[in-house]
């Protein structure tokens, strides 16, 4: 047991962190040009002093209906409140003359505009979180905003905040910064130096590093690969991050039948001290990781399966999520049932695609199913259902458990994936599931929180409903022995120990092929 205790110090530290998608990032092909109805932001990088962001938003025409200015209580994907009005340090609204006009701070995030209608322009400042202080619910770093001297992190939600009614608007996006920087982001970069997002969720969904990074690019079968890294002692390039990531993009292509998205960006920001938790945020096309700063060979098989977590995220829920996730709500956190598939699936996805791939192996894979196993059953409440998880996932107490659904629900994942293929015959496991479910709902379409049990149970088998009973809903313990010996594993469970089992009969050496095929 004991040599279990380093690694699961750094896994249990390392919490991954999801972002739903949202409409904004559906409508990306069609990026519209900036005109007089669009939200235009101006950040000035240049002027870095306390630690604040100085955001300038000039204003279409308003009206009573747009009287509140709103800033983030949570963003996708985080199950967490943030309370982005904590970090705002001043709010003014003025005419088009330039005279101060009356704002009120209503609540935590919202300023009312009294005369709405004669707002021109909005500037305030918004302090950075990584140096920023807060007494409870602090952000997660990889969704938080730094300022240094030598580069930014930007995550939208925590630097933009939008109308009331105009959450659906264009926004235009410029941002100052010294000439030696490059900025790294999904966005669509302007002739004019200046970026588009969609809407407020785009923005959100699209953060942005800048700073001294390096870059590298590459194209693995059609999609572009842009990698940008701010590495605080110049430890790691991002070419290095390119070499050991192009393995994992080739095992998601063959996973998934192809990549999903035309192009994608990674993110990295490394400290040498960075805070707590470590882990990285996924976003439609991008994803952005915030780690402690180490030479990259000590860092690249964990941050491959983190990556490997991220990118599946553009399956789910990208293409693959309710209503919640949908149409947002930035005002007010509503939870959905279903971080099993969210998070669950994706987690045990990671690993399966790679094992299936053969960059990681099958030693590898079960030594990974042991660490889940043991540190679910150790360090959290095994008492609490992955649907009741996910439906407290905002409450303080529960957000200590949150952690559980990259062990919990991942081991889970891997049951589901087991049953599935025994009813199939070994023809259609989880993942063909999970490809024909994008297929049906994709990025436009979500399915209906309160009854994708019933609809996930009439996509496959009858057996299924018993399965999301004990194991989703309930917290019925998870029958590993039973199903791991379907297709020949051994499973000691005081040991948390997974092993072939060299006698196996041939129909569980049948099934083990279908699970474990090759990709
Ligand atoms: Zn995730």
């Amino acid at each position: 047991m004991k040599n279990l205790k380093p690694l699961l110090l750094i896994f249990a530290a390392t919490m991954l962190l999801s972002c739903g998608n949202t409409k904004s990032a559906i409508n990306q092909t069609s990026i519209n040009n900036t005109t007089n109805n669009d939200l235009k932001f101006h950040i000035n990088l240049n002027d870095r002093k306390n630690d604040t962001y100085k955001v300038k938003v000039t204003v279409p025409k308003l009206t009573e209906e747009n009287n509140i200015f709103q800033f983030a209580a949570t963003a996708p994907g985080t199950y967490q409140v943030m309370d982005i009005g904590r970090f705002v340090r001043s709010f003014k609204a003025f005419d088009h003359k330039g005279q101060l006009l009356k704002t009120v701070n209503i609540s935590t995030n919202q300023y009312q505009l009294i005369e709405p209608e004669k707002v021109h322009t909005i500037v305030y400042e918004i302090a950075e979180t990584y140096d920023t202080p807060v007494t409870e619910l602090p952000i997660y770093p990889m969704a938080g905003t730094s300022i240094e001297d030598n580069h930014s992190l930007i995550n939208g939600q925590a630097v933009f905040g939008y109308l009331k009614g105009m959450q659906s608007l264009p926004m235009n996006i410029k941002i100052d910064y010294p000439e030696e920087w490059i900025a790294g982001t999904a966005l669509e970069l302007n002739e004019d130096g200046s970026y588009t997002a969609n809407n407020y969720d785009h923005a959100v969904d699209s953060p942005i590093l800048l700073g001294n990074l390096t870059k590298a690019s590459t194209n693995v079968q059609g999609t572009v690969v842009d990698i940008y890294t701010y590495s605080e002692k110049g430890l790691v390039k991002s070419s290095q991050v390119l070499e050991s990531m192009e393995g994992m993009l080739n095992a998601a292509s063959k996973f998934l039948g192809g990549l999903p998205v035309d192009r994608y960006t990674f993110l990295i920001h490394l400290e040498e001290n960075t805070l707590n938790p470590k882990g990285a945020w996924e976003h439609s096309y991008s994803s952005e990781y915030t780690l402690a700063e180490k030479p990259w060979d000590d860092m690249k098989n964990g941050f491959k399966d983190m990556a490997a977590h991220e990118f599946f995220h553009v399956v789910t829920p990208l293409n693959i999520h309710s209503e919640i996730i949908q149409e947002f709500n930035f005002i007010k956190p509503v939870a959905s049932r279903h971080l099993w598939l969210y998070e669950g699936t994706t987690e045990w996805a990671s690993h399966m695609m790679q094992m299936r791939s053969g960059e990681k192996s099958l030693e590898d894979y079960l030594a990974n199913l042991r660490r889940k196993s043991y540190i679910s059953k150790n360090y959290f409440d095994d008492s609490l259902s992955i649907l009741e998880l996910s439906l407290n996932s905002f409450k303080p107490e529960t957000q200590k458990q949150y952690p559980n659904i990259y062990m919990k629900g991942a081991l889970t994942a891997g049951l589901l994936d087991i049953k599935l293929l025994e009813l199939s015959n070994g023809k259609r496991g989880l993942i063909d599931v999970v490809n024909e479910l994008a297929k049906k709902y994709g990025p436009n379409k979500p399915f209906n929180d309160a009854t994708f049990f019933d609809d996930f149970v009439d996509f496959t088998y009858p057996e299924i409903a018993e399965f999301m009973d004990l194991y989703v809903k309930k917290a019925t313990p998870l029958p590993l022995i039973e199903y791991y010996q379907k297709i020949g594993i051994i499973y000691d469970a005081e040991k948390y120990l997974f092993e072939l089992n060299e006698n196996a009969s041939e129909k569980q050496v049948e099934l083990r092929e279908h699970w474990m095929k090759a990709l």
